[in-house]
């Protein structure tokens, strides 16, 4: 039991360090989709005039990989957005801190992994 405490407490611990290099890749997420939008932006609008039909399925795609990237990109944002409040790396259903791996992974990561698996279990 003690070691698992131990070993569970160690694993959410993020360090100057590790906050650094979690910045860092959140950054390069957010100009990466903010880049991918502008593609979609430019591509859809002249596509759709010059072929309509052909391409239909083509924007079709489009729209919906923009919706994803637009929701990474929100999601992004918003843990750029706690990392400045200091609130970065608590999960937003039980309030505990989310997992170092996960957010090492996944750094804009909202919930711990449990409450993940809820979450997904409930779709
Ligand atoms: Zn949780």
């Amino acid at each position: 039991m003690v070691t698992h405490q131990t070993i569970g407490e160690r694993d959410t611990v993020l360090d100057a360090e590790d906050l650094a290099a979690l910045r860092e890749n959140l950054h390069e997420q957010r100009l990466f989709r903010q880049e991918q939008l502008r593609q979609f932006a430019t591509h859809s609008s002249n596509r759709a005039e010059e072929r309509r039909q052909s391409d239909a399925a083509q924007v079709e795609v489009g729209v919906r990989l923009a919706a994803s990237a637009r929701m990474v990109l929100a999601d992004v944002e918003a843990a750029l957005a706690r990392m400045d409040s200091g609130q970065y790396g608590t999960c937003h259903l039980c309030r505990r801190a989310v997992e170092r791996h996960r957010l090492l992974i996944v750094p804009q990561a909202r919930y711990c992994g449990r409450c993940q698996q809820v979450r997904e279990a409930g779709r």
